[in-house]
Protein backbone atom coordinates (compact mmCIF):
# COMPACT_ATOMS: atom_id res chain seq x y z
CA UNK A 1 0.00 0.00 0.00
CA UNK A 2 0.88 3.44 -0.48
CA UNK A 3 -0.27 6.49 0.52
CA UNK A 4 -2.85 8.33 -1.63
CA UNK A 5 -3.65 11.75 -2.19
CA UNK A 6 -7.16 13.60 -2.82
CA UNK A 7 -8.97 16.75 -2.86
CA UNK A 8 -11.28 17.70 0.00
CA UNK A 9 -14.51 18.10 -1.04
CA UNK A 10 -15.28 21.15 1.16
CA UNK A 11 -11.84 22.96 1.64
CA UNK A 12 -10.86 21.82 -2.31
CA UNK A 13 -7.41 21.38 -0.46
CA UNK A 14 -5.26 18.63 -1.14
CA UNK A 15 -5.30 16.04 1.72
CA UNK A 16 -3.29 12.62 1.58
CA UNK A 17 -3.75 9.62 3.59
CA UNK A 18 -1.32 7.49 4.75
CA UNK A 19 -0.44 4.46 4.67
CA UNK A 20 -1.36 3.23 8.12
CA UNK A 21 -5.01 4.80 7.96
CA UNK A 22 -5.71 3.23 4.70
CA UNK A 23 -4.65 -0.11 6.80
CA UNK A 24 -7.00 0.39 9.57
CA UNK A 25 -10.31 1.84 7.06
CA UNK A 26 -10.14 -1.02 5.73
CA UNK A 27 -10.17 -3.31 9.09
CA UNK A 28 -12.83 -0.97 10.58
CA UNK A 29 -14.88 -1.50 6.76
CA UNK A 30 -15.56 2.18 5.92
CA UNK A 31 -15.23 4.11 3.12
CA UNK A 32 -12.21 6.24 1.96
CA UNK A 33 -12.71 9.76 3.28
CA UNK A 34 -13.86 12.61 0.73
CA UNK A 35 -13.13 15.66 3.10
CA UNK A 36 -9.65 16.41 4.61
CA UNK A 37 -9.08 15.59 8.30
CA UNK A 38 -9.74 19.60 9.35
CA UNK A 39 -12.80 19.08 7.44
CA UNK A 40 -13.66 16.00 9.21
CA UNK A 41 -13.48 17.19 12.04
CA UNK A 42 -15.15 20.42 12.08
CA UNK A 43 -18.31 18.31 10.61
CA UNK A 44 -18.26 16.45 13.48
CA UNK A 45 -17.83 18.92 16.20
CA UNK A 46 -20.46 20.93 14.73
CA UNK A 47 -22.64 18.20 16.04
CA UNK A 48 -21.87 18.66 19.37
CA UNK A 49 -23.72 21.74 20.70
CA UNK A 50 -21.87 24.49 22.76
CA UNK A 51 -25.32 26.66 23.22
CA UNK A 52 -26.13 29.79 25.76
CA UNK A 53 -27.75 28.51 28.60
CA UNK A 54 -31.56 29.00 28.36
CA UNK A 55 -35.02 28.24 30.08
CA UNK A 56 -37.55 26.41 27.51
CA UNK A 57 -40.05 24.01 27.85
CA UNK A 58 -40.97 20.23 27.06
CA UNK A 59 -42.61 19.85 24.07
CA UNK A 60 -44.38 16.39 25.57
CA UNK A 61 -45.82 17.94 29.19
CA UNK A 62 -44.65 21.65 28.90
CA UNK A 63 -42.37 20.99 32.12
CA UNK A 64 -39.91 23.59 31.91
CA UNK A 65 -36.43 23.00 31.64
CA UNK A 66 -32.75 24.47 30.47
CA UNK A 67 -31.36 23.70 28.02
CA UNK A 68 -28.17 24.59 25.40
CA UNK A 69 -29.68 23.29 22.20
CA UNK A 70 -31.17 26.63 19.94
CA UNK A 71 -34.62 28.36 20.85
CA UNK A 72 -35.44 27.89 16.62
CA UNK A 73 -35.16 24.42 15.96
CA UNK A 74 -36.03 21.91 13.59
CA UNK A 75 -36.93 19.05 16.57
CA UNK A 76 -38.98 18.58 19.65
CA UNK A 77 -37.32 18.68 22.84
CA UNK A 78 -38.14 16.88 26.14
CA UNK A 79 -36.89 16.72 29.12
CA UNK A 80 -34.05 14.33 29.63
CA UNK A 81 -36.29 12.06 32.12
CA UNK A 82 -39.26 11.86 29.26
CA UNK A 83 -37.02 11.12 26.64
CA UNK A 84 -35.90 8.17 28.48
CA UNK A 85 -39.47 7.38 30.09
CA UNK A 86 -41.74 5.19 27.78
CA UNK A 87 -44.25 8.28 27.23
CA UNK A 88 -43.18 7.98 23.63
CA UNK A 89 -42.29 5.76 21.05
CA UNK A 90 -39.55 6.44 18.31
CA UNK A 91 -40.61 3.33 16.20
CA UNK A 92 -43.78 5.27 15.75
CA UNK A 93 -42.08 7.45 13.20
CA UNK A 94 -40.81 4.80 11.47
CA UNK A 95 -40.65 5.77 7.39
CA UNK A 96 -40.46 3.36 4.39
CA UNK A 97 -37.80 3.81 2.19
CA UNK A 98 -37.92 5.72 -1.11
CA UNK A 99 -35.59 4.80 -3.82
CA UNK A 100 -36.16 7.83 -5.91
CA UNK A 101 -35.01 10.15 -3.22
CA UNK A 102 -31.81 10.77 -1.47
CA UNK A 103 -30.93 8.63 1.34
CA UNK A 104 -30.04 11.72 3.41
CA UNK A 105 -33.15 13.77 2.89
CA UNK A 106 -35.09 10.90 4.32
CA UNK A 107 -32.82 10.56 7.36
CA UNK A 108 -32.96 14.59 8.14
CA UNK A 109 -37.01 14.60 8.10
CA UNK A 110 -37.24 11.14 9.92
CA UNK A 111 -34.87 13.45 12.34
CA UNK A 112 -36.68 16.33 12.63
CA UNK A 113 -39.82 14.29 14.18
CA UNK A 114 -37.70 12.59 16.53
CA UNK A 115 -37.54 14.67 20.03
CA UNK A 116 -34.03 15.57 21.58
CA UNK A 117 -33.47 15.12 24.88
CA UNK A 118 -33.15 19.07 26.62
CA UNK A 119 -29.47 17.62 28.62
CA UNK A 120 -26.90 15.02 28.12
CA UNK A 121 -25.60 13.45 31.62
CA UNK A 122 -27.30 11.35 34.09
CA UNK A 123 -26.30 10.89 37.85
CA UNK A 124 -26.22 14.20 38.32
CA UNK A 125 -27.62 15.84 41.59
CA UNK A 126 -28.73 19.92 41.30
CA UNK A 127 -26.60 20.56 38.20
CA UNK A 128 -30.01 21.59 35.92
CA UNK A 129 -27.84 24.82 34.69
CA UNK A 130 -25.36 22.02 33.21
CA UNK A 131 -24.72 20.07 29.92
CA UNK A 132 -23.22 17.44 29.11
CA UNK A 133 -22.29 16.37 32.95
CA UNK A 134 -21.46 12.98 35.15
CA UNK A 135 -22.18 12.00 37.98
CA UNK A 136 -21.65 15.44 39.40
CA UNK A 137 -23.07 17.98 42.19
CA UNK A 138 -24.19 21.13 42.66
CA UNK A 139 -22.68 22.98 39.52
CA UNK A 140 -23.85 25.66 37.43
CA UNK A 141 -23.38 27.27 34.15
CA UNK A 142 -20.24 24.22 33.63
CA UNK A 143 -20.46 21.50 30.48
CA UNK A 144 -18.59 18.27 29.94
CA UNK A 145 -17.19 16.87 33.37
CA UNK A 146 -17.21 13.55 35.58
CA UNK A 147 -17.45 13.41 39.16
CA UNK A 148 -17.37 17.16 39.65
CA UNK A 149 -18.51 19.62 42.44
CA UNK A 150 -19.61 22.82 43.37
CA UNK A 151 -17.78 24.00 39.83
CA UNK A 152 -19.02 27.54 38.32
CA UNK A 153 -18.23 28.54 35.09
CA UNK A 154 -16.26 25.51 33.84
CA UNK A 155 -15.42 23.30 30.83
CA UNK A 156 -14.18 19.84 30.53
CA UNK A 157 -13.42 18.55 34.26
CA UNK A 158 -12.59 15.63 36.47
CA UNK A 159 -13.11 15.06 39.38
CA UNK A 160 -12.88 18.92 40.49
CA UNK A 161 -14.49 20.91 43.40
CA UNK A 162 -15.01 24.21 44.90
CA UNK A 163 -13.35 26.09 41.81
CA UNK A 164 -14.35 28.65 39.52
CA UNK A 165 -13.58 29.40 35.77
CA UNK A 166 -11.84 26.00 35.59
CA UNK A 167 -10.88 24.49 32.21
CA UNK A 168 -9.30 20.59 31.47
CA UNK A 169 -8.28 20.43 34.50
CA UNK A 170 -8.35 16.87 36.94
CA UNK A 171 -8.58 15.84 40.71
CA UNK A 172 -8.15 19.67 42.29
CA UNK A 173 -9.77 21.97 44.47
CA UNK A 174 -10.70 25.72 44.98
CA UNK A 175 -8.92 26.36 42.13
CA UNK A 176 -9.75 29.47 39.90
CA UNK A 177 -9.34 30.42 35.88
CA UNK A 178 -6.55 27.74 35.55
CA UNK A 179 -5.94 25.36 32.60
CA UNK A 180 -4.84 21.72 31.94
CA UNK A 181 -3.56 21.64 35.67
CA UNK A 182 -3.55 18.55 37.93
CA UNK A 183 -3.71 17.74 41.40
CA UNK A 184 -3.60 20.81 43.08
CA UNK A 185 -5.08 23.24 45.23
CA UNK A 186 -5.76 26.79 45.64
CA UNK A 187 -4.30 27.41 42.04
CA UNK A 188 -4.95 30.14 40.60
CA UNK A 189 -4.42 31.98 36.91
CA UNK A 190 -2.73 28.73 35.95
CA UNK A 191 -1.58 26.74 33.17
CA UNK A 192 -0.38 23.47 32.90
CA UNK A 193 0.86 22.82 36.07
CA UNK A 194 0.84 20.01 38.54
CA UNK A 195 0.56 19.01 41.85
CA UNK A 196 0.62 22.90 43.17
CA UNK A 197 -0.73 24.45 46.14
CA UNK A 198 -1.64 28.11 47.01
CA UNK A 199 -0.21 29.46 43.98
CA UNK A 200 -0.64 32.32 41.23
CA UNK A 201 0.21 32.42 37.39
CA UNK A 202 2.39 29.17 37.10
CA UNK A 203 3.20 27.97 33.45
CA UNK A 204 4.57 24.56 33.48
CA UNK A 205 5.55 24.03 37.32
CA UNK A 206 5.50 20.56 39.87
CA UNK A 207 5.13 20.34 43.28
CA UNK A 208 5.28 24.01 44.04
CA UNK A 209 3.83 25.99 46.76
CA UNK A 210 3.26 29.60 47.72
CA UNK A 211 5.00 30.84 44.33
CA UNK A 212 3.88 33.72 42.08
CA UNK A 213 4.70 34.24 38.71
CA UNK A 214 6.65 31.11 37.87
CA UNK A 215 7.86 28.89 35.29
CA UNK A 216 9.37 25.21 34.39
CA UNK A 217 9.54 24.97 38.70
CA UNK A 218 9.81 22.00 40.07
CA UNK A 219 9.53 21.43 43.79
CA UNK A 220 9.71 24.94 45.29
CA UNK A 221 8.40 27.79 47.85
CA UNK A 222 8.25 31.14 48.21
CA UNK A 223 9.25 31.63 44.86
CA UNK A 224 8.28 35.14 42.38
CA UNK A 225 9.80 35.03 39.00
CA UNK A 226 11.57 32.24 39.50
CA UNK A 227 13.90 34.26 42.16
CA UNK A 228 13.75 32.30 45.79
CA UNK A 229 12.73 34.72 48.83
CA UNK A 230 12.00 33.45 52.40
CA UNK A 231 8.99 33.10 53.60
CA UNK A 232 8.45 36.65 55.15
CA UNK A 233 9.67 38.37 52.24
CA UNK A 234 7.38 36.81 50.21
CA UNK A 235 3.95 37.29 51.71
CA UNK A 236 5.13 40.51 52.19
CA UNK A 237 5.45 40.90 48.25
CA UNK A 238 2.45 38.90 47.60
CA UNK A 239 0.59 41.79 49.67
CA UNK A 240 1.92 44.39 47.53
CA UNK A 241 0.40 43.28 44.19
CA UNK A 242 -2.77 44.45 44.97
CA UNK A 243 -4.46 41.15 43.80
CA UNK A 244 -8.04 42.05 44.13
CA UNK A 245 -7.59 44.77 41.59
CA UNK A 246 -9.15 44.04 38.36
CA UNK A 247 -6.49 46.86 36.40
CA UNK A 248 -3.97 45.23 38.81
CA UNK A 249 -4.44 41.36 37.52
CA UNK A 250 -4.94 42.37 33.80
CA UNK A 251 -1.38 43.93 34.58
CA UNK A 252 0.22 40.62 35.89
CA UNK A 253 -1.51 38.61 33.35
CA UNK A 254 -0.69 40.81 30.57
CA UNK A 255 3.14 40.12 31.91
CA UNK A 256 2.86 36.55 32.31
CA UNK A 257 1.71 36.09 28.65
CA UNK A 258 5.43 37.73 28.29
CA UNK A 259 6.91 35.45 30.30
CA UNK A 260 5.21 32.77 28.05
CA UNK A 261 6.52 34.19 25.27
CA UNK A 262 9.57 34.79 26.39
CA UNK A 263 10.88 32.95 29.40
CA UNK A 264 9.02 29.46 29.78
CA UNK A 265 10.83 26.38 27.68
CA UNK A 266 8.21 24.87 26.34
CA UNK A 267 7.73 21.01 25.67
CA UNK A 268 6.90 20.09 22.29
CA UNK A 269 3.71 18.68 23.65
CA UNK A 270 2.27 17.20 26.46
CA UNK A 271 1.35 13.81 26.30
CA UNK A 272 2.16 11.74 29.31
CA UNK A 273 3.17 7.91 29.03
CA UNK A 274 2.96 7.30 25.78
CA UNK A 275 3.85 4.93 23.06
CA UNK A 276 4.84 5.30 19.11
CA UNK A 277 2.23 7.57 18.98
CA UNK A 278 1.69 11.45 17.82
CA UNK A 279 -0.58 14.44 18.74
CA UNK A 280 -1.50 16.21 21.77
CA UNK A 281 -2.54 15.39 25.47
CA UNK A 282 -2.31 12.16 25.03
CA UNK A 283 -2.33 9.56 27.92
CA UNK A 284 -1.39 6.07 28.35
CA UNK A 285 -1.65 5.77 24.69
CA UNK A 286 -0.39 3.21 22.39
CA UNK A 287 0.04 3.32 18.54
CA UNK A 288 -2.51 6.64 18.22
CA UNK A 289 -1.33 8.61 15.81
CA UNK A 290 -3.06 12.53 14.82
CA UNK A 291 -5.24 11.89 18.03
CA UNK A 292 -5.76 14.51 20.50
CA UNK A 293 -7.05 14.82 24.62
CA UNK A 294 -7.50 11.29 24.54
CA UNK A 295 -6.34 8.61 27.05
CA UNK A 296 -6.23 4.49 27.80
CA UNK A 297 -6.53 3.96 24.30
CA UNK A 298 -5.03 2.12 21.53
CA UNK A 299 -4.30 1.76 17.33
CA UNK A 300 -6.28 4.83 17.29
CA UNK A 301 -6.00 7.25 14.22
CA UNK A 302 -7.89 10.85 14.06
CA UNK A 303 -9.26 11.04 17.40
CA UNK A 304 -9.95 13.52 19.49
CA UNK A 305 -11.43 13.80 23.08
CA UNK A 306 -12.13 10.24 24.29
CA UNK A 307 -11.32 7.67 26.75
CA UNK A 308 -10.41 3.56 26.28
CA UNK A 309 -10.53 3.46 22.63
CA UNK A 310 -9.47 1.02 20.46
CA UNK A 311 -9.29 0.71 16.74
CA UNK A 312 -11.12 3.57 15.56
CA UNK A 313 -10.58 5.80 12.78
CA UNK A 314 -12.25 9.53 12.55
CA UNK A 315 -13.89 9.25 16.22
CA UNK A 316 -14.14 12.20 17.94
CA UNK A 317 -15.59 12.62 21.71
CA UNK A 318 -15.95 8.98 21.70
CA UNK A 319 -15.52 6.85 24.50
CA UNK A 320 -15.30 2.54 25.28
CA UNK A 321 -15.24 2.05 21.84
CA UNK A 322 -14.23 -0.23 19.24
CA UNK A 323 -13.87 -0.16 15.52
CA UNK A 324 -15.73 2.96 15.65
CA UNK A 325 -15.31 4.66 12.18
CA UNK A 326 -15.99 8.22 10.89
CA UNK A 327 -18.35 9.05 14.04
CA UNK A 328 -19.23 11.64 16.68
CA UNK A 329 -19.91 11.38 20.24
CA UNK A 330 -20.42 8.00 21.00
CA UNK A 331 -20.10 6.14 23.58
CA UNK A 332 -20.27 2.17 24.64
CA UNK A 333 -20.20 1.17 21.27
CA UNK A 334 -18.97 -1.91 19.30
CA UNK A 335 -18.50 -1.20 14.81
CA UNK A 336 -20.29 1.98 14.59
CA UNK A 337 -19.95 3.77 11.40
CA UNK A 338 -21.05 7.10 10.23
CA UNK A 339 -23.21 7.56 13.24
CA UNK A 340 -23.79 10.35 16.17
CA UNK A 341 -24.50 10.69 19.70
CA UNK A 342 -25.57 6.83 19.96
CA UNK A 343 -24.23 3.84 22.06
CA UNK A 344 -24.71 0.77 19.65
CA UNK A 345 -23.55 -2.03 17.73
CA UNK A 346 -23.19 -3.28 14.18
CA UNK A 347 -24.54 0.12 13.00
CA UNK A 348 -24.57 2.54 10.56
CA UNK A 349 -25.85 5.92 10.25
CA UNK A 350 -27.73 6.29 13.80
CA UNK A 351 -28.66 9.25 15.40
CA UNK A 352 -29.36 9.20 19.21
CA UNK A 353 -29.62 5.53 19.21
CA UNK A 354 -28.96 3.56 22.53
CA UNK A 355 -27.93 0.25 22.97
CA UNK A 356 -29.44 -0.78 19.60
CA UNK A 357 -27.82 -3.76 17.16
CA UNK A 358 -27.82 -4.25 13.47
CA UNK A 359 -29.76 -0.88 12.76
CA UNK A 360 -29.21 1.74 9.16
CA UNK A 361 -30.54 5.10 8.77
CA UNK A 362 -32.59 5.19 12.58
CA UNK A 363 -33.12 8.62 14.98
CA UNK A 364 -33.86 7.88 18.71
CA UNK A 365 -34.16 4.60 19.01
CA UNK A 366 -33.52 2.06 22.09
CA UNK A 367 -32.63 -1.45 22.23
CA UNK A 368 -33.78 -2.13 18.91
CA UNK A 369 -32.71 -4.86 16.34
CA UNK A 370 -33.03 -4.83 12.24
CA UNK A 371 -34.35 -1.73 11.87
CA UNK A 372 -34.37 0.87 8.85
CA UNK A 373 -35.51 4.03 9.25
CA UNK A 374 -36.81 3.75 12.30
CA UNK A 375 -39.23 0.32 10.60
CA UNK A 376 -38.65 -2.73 12.14
CA UNK A 377 -37.63 -5.76 9.40
CA UNK A 378 -36.46 -9.71 9.85
CA UNK A 379 -33.24 -10.32 9.60
CA UNK A 380 -33.26 -11.32 5.87
CA UNK A 381 -34.91 -8.32 4.68
CA UNK A 382 -32.96 -5.82 6.90
CA UNK A 383 -30.07 -7.35 5.33
CA UNK A 384 -31.83 -6.64 2.03
CA UNK A 385 -33.38 -3.26 2.15
CA UNK A 386 -29.76 -2.39 3.83
CA UNK A 387 -27.72 -3.24 0.83
CA UNK A 388 -30.17 -1.74 -1.54
CA UNK A 389 -29.76 1.40 0.27
CA UNK A 390 -26.15 1.37 0.77
CA UNK A 391 -25.94 0.48 -3.65
CA UNK A 392 -28.06 3.56 -4.40
CA UNK A 393 -26.24 6.09 -1.83
CA UNK A 394 -23.33 4.92 -3.94
CA UNK A 395 -24.56 6.21 -6.90
CA UNK A 396 -25.23 9.32 -5.37
CA UNK A 397 -22.05 9.46 -3.54
CA UNK A 398 -23.76 9.62 -0.36
CA UNK A 399 -22.47 6.48 1.29
CA UNK A 400 -19.45 6.34 3.43
CA UNK A 401 -19.96 10.35 4.29
CA UNK A 402 -20.98 11.41 7.20
CA UNK A 403 -24.14 12.87 8.14
CA UNK A 404 -24.86 16.55 6.66
CA UNK A 405 -24.19 19.54 8.07
CA UNK A 406 -28.41 19.99 7.99
CA UNK A 407 -28.40 17.38 10.03
CA UNK A 408 -26.89 19.40 13.34
CA UNK A 409 -28.54 20.11 16.43
CA UNK A 410 -28.22 23.58 15.66
CA UNK A 411 -25.63 26.86 14.54
CA UNK A 412 -22.53 25.99 13.85
CA UNK A 413 -21.54 28.86 16.24
CA UNK A 414 -22.56 27.79 19.12
CA UNK A 415 -21.28 24.26 18.66
CA UNK A 416 -17.82 22.72 19.87
CA UNK A 417 -16.41 23.21 16.45
CA UNK A 418 -16.35 26.84 16.62
CA UNK A 419 -13.74 26.88 19.25
CA UNK A 420 -11.51 24.50 16.99
CA UNK A 421 -12.18 26.40 14.04
CA UNK A 422 -12.77 30.05 15.10
CA UNK A 423 -11.90 31.37 12.02
CA UNK A 424 -14.70 30.42 10.02
CA UNK A 425 -17.56 32.57 8.51
CA UNK A 426 -21.00 32.43 8.73
CA UNK A 427 -21.36 31.97 4.62
CA UNK A 428 -18.86 28.85 4.76
CA UNK A 429 -21.09 27.16 6.49
CA UNK A 430 -24.37 28.23 5.47
CA UNK A 431 -23.07 27.07 1.70
CA UNK A 432 -22.60 23.76 3.27
CA UNK A 433 -26.00 23.91 4.59
CA UNK A 434 -24.98 24.45 7.95
CA UNK A 435 -26.66 26.42 10.42
CA UNK A 436 -25.79 29.92 12.30
CA UNK A 437 -26.94 32.40 14.33
CA UNK A 438 -26.04 36.12 15.67
CA UNK A 439 -27.19 36.63 18.54
CA UNK A 440 -27.51 40.73 19.00
CA UNK A 441 -29.14 41.66 22.68
CA UNK A 442 -28.10 44.84 22.45
CA UNK A 443 -31.44 46.13 23.75
CA UNK A 444 -30.81 43.85 26.49
CA UNK A 445 -31.22 46.22 30.03
CA UNK A 446 -28.52 45.88 32.64
CA UNK A 447 -25.13 47.26 33.81
CA UNK A 448 -21.94 47.47 31.94
CA UNK A 449 -19.60 45.88 33.51
CA UNK A 450 -16.89 48.05 33.02
CA UNK A 451 -18.81 50.03 35.67
CA UNK A 452 -18.54 47.70 38.48
CA UNK A 453 -15.62 48.74 40.92
CA UNK A 454 -12.40 47.90 40.60
CA UNK A 455 -11.27 46.07 43.74
CA UNK A 456 -13.17 43.13 45.22
CA UNK A 457 -13.27 44.93 48.73
CA UNK A 458 -15.36 47.79 47.42
CA UNK A 459 -17.91 45.20 45.62
CA UNK A 460 -21.48 45.46 47.94
CA UNK A 461 -23.43 42.73 48.48
CA UNK A 462 -26.13 43.75 46.52
CA UNK A 463 -24.32 42.69 43.64
CA UNK A 464 -25.77 39.35 43.07
CA UNK A 465 -29.15 41.06 42.30
CA UNK A 466 -28.19 42.95 39.24
CA UNK A 467 -27.96 42.08 35.91
CA UNK A 468 -24.21 43.14 34.38
CA UNK A 469 -23.58 43.17 30.52
CA UNK A 470 -20.56 41.22 28.84
CA UNK A 471 -18.29 44.41 26.74
CA UNK A 472 -17.50 41.82 23.98
CA UNK A 473 -20.67 40.28 23.21
CA UNK A 474 -23.63 42.15 24.88
CA UNK A 475 -24.62 39.21 27.03
CA UNK A 476 -25.91 39.58 29.51
CA UNK A 477 -24.65 37.34 33.18
CA UNK A 478 -24.74 37.31 37.05
CA UNK A 479 -22.84 37.49 40.37
CA UNK A 480 -24.50 34.34 42.41
CA UNK A 481 -24.39 34.22 46.15
CA UNK A 482 -21.38 31.40 46.26
CA UNK A 483 -19.32 33.21 43.83
CA UNK A 484 -19.18 35.97 45.53
CA UNK A 485 -18.39 34.57 48.46
CA UNK A 486 -15.33 32.47 46.41
CA UNK A 487 -14.10 35.67 45.15
CA UNK A 488 -14.24 37.83 48.61
CA UNK A 489 -12.47 34.85 50.31
CA UNK A 490 -9.85 34.69 47.54
CA UNK A 491 -9.53 37.88 46.38
CA UNK A 492 -10.11 38.01 43.31
CA UNK A 493 -12.01 40.68 41.28
CA UNK A 494 -14.98 40.64 39.55
CA UNK A 495 -15.03 39.07 35.83
CA UNK A 496 -15.69 41.56 33.48
CA UNK A 497 -16.66 39.36 30.46
CA UNK A 498 -19.14 36.34 30.09
CA UNK A 499 -18.70 32.96 31.35
CA UNK A 500 -18.74 31.47 27.96
CA UNK A 501 -16.34 34.43 26.55
CA UNK A 502 -13.93 33.45 29.15
CA UNK A 503 -14.31 29.88 28.13
CA UNK A 504 -13.47 30.51 24.82
CA UNK A 505 -10.66 32.52 25.71
CA UNK A 506 -9.20 29.95 27.40
CA UNK A 507 -9.81 27.12 25.29
CA UNK A 508 -7.55 28.62 22.59
CA UNK A 509 -4.56 27.39 24.08
CA UNK A 510 -5.55 24.02 23.84
CA UNK A 511 -7.25 23.38 20.31
CA UNK A 512 -4.45 23.55 18.12
CA UNK A 513 -4.85 20.47 15.99
CA UNK A 514 -1.64 20.68 13.99
CA UNK A 515 2.24 21.17 14.49
CA UNK A 516 4.16 23.53 13.16
CA UNK A 517 7.98 23.30 12.36
CA UNK A 518 10.43 24.56 15.11
CA UNK A 519 13.79 24.48 15.92
CA UNK A 520 14.78 23.41 19.55
CA UNK A 521 15.96 25.77 21.72
CA UNK A 522 19.06 24.61 22.58
CA UNK A 523 20.39 22.11 20.24
CA UNK A 524 18.69 23.25 16.85
CA UNK A 525 17.35 20.24 16.26
CA UNK A 526 14.25 20.42 13.66
CA UNK A 527 11.03 19.25 15.98
CA UNK A 528 7.47 19.81 15.37
CA UNK A 529 5.50 21.45 18.49
CA UNK A 530 1.88 22.03 18.53
CA UNK A 531 2.34 25.69 19.09
CA UNK A 532 0.79 28.23 16.50
CA UNK A 533 3.23 30.47 15.08
CA UNK A 534 1.35 33.73 15.81
CA UNK A 535 1.90 33.01 19.38
CA UNK A 536 5.74 33.68 19.19
CA UNK A 537 6.69 31.24 21.95
CA UNK A 538 11.25 31.98 21.63
CA UNK A 539 11.63 28.42 23.75
CA UNK A 540 10.73 25.53 22.41
CA UNK A 541 12.70 22.12 23.13
CA UNK A 542 12.99 19.18 21.76
CA UNK A 543 12.56 15.89 24.25
CA UNK A 544 15.74 15.07 25.12
CA UNK A 545 17.01 18.45 25.84
CA UNK A 546 13.31 19.61 27.64
CA UNK A 547 14.27 16.10 29.67
CA UNK A 548 18.29 17.74 30.31
CA UNK A 549 16.97 21.59 31.10
CA UNK A 550 13.68 21.03 32.88
CA UNK A 551 13.09 17.69 33.45
ZN1 LIG B 1 -10.90 20.18 3.87
ZN1 LIG C 1 17.25 19.83 21.60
Amino acid sequence: MQNLTKICEHCQQNFIITEGELALYKKVEIELPTLCNFCRIKLHLSFWMFGKFRKGKSDLSGESLITVLPEKNRYPIYTLHEWHSDKWDAMSFGQDYDPTKPFFKQLQDLQGKIPRPHQNGTKNTRCDWCDDVWNCKDSYLSRSMIDCENLFYSYRNLRVKNSIDVIVCFDSEKCFNSENCYNSYKLFYSRHSRDCIESFFLYDCRNCQNCFMCWNLRNKSYCIENVQYSREEYLEKIKSFDLGSYKSIQNHKKGFEEIIKNKVVHRLNFNFRIYNSEGDYLQDCKNCHNCFTISSSQDCFNCIRGDNEKTNIDGNGCWNAELNGNSNCCHDNYSIKYSNWSSSRYSEYVDLCIECEYCFGCVGLKKKKYCILNKQYEKNEYETLKNKIISDMKKRGEYGKFLPYSMSAGPFNFSTSFHYFPETKREDILKLGGYWEDVDESDIEGTPSSELPDDIKDVQDDITTKALICPETGWRFNIAQNELTFYRENNIPLPRYHFDVRIKDSLKYLTVLQAYPYKCFYCQKDIMAYYKPEWGYKKIACEECYKQNIA
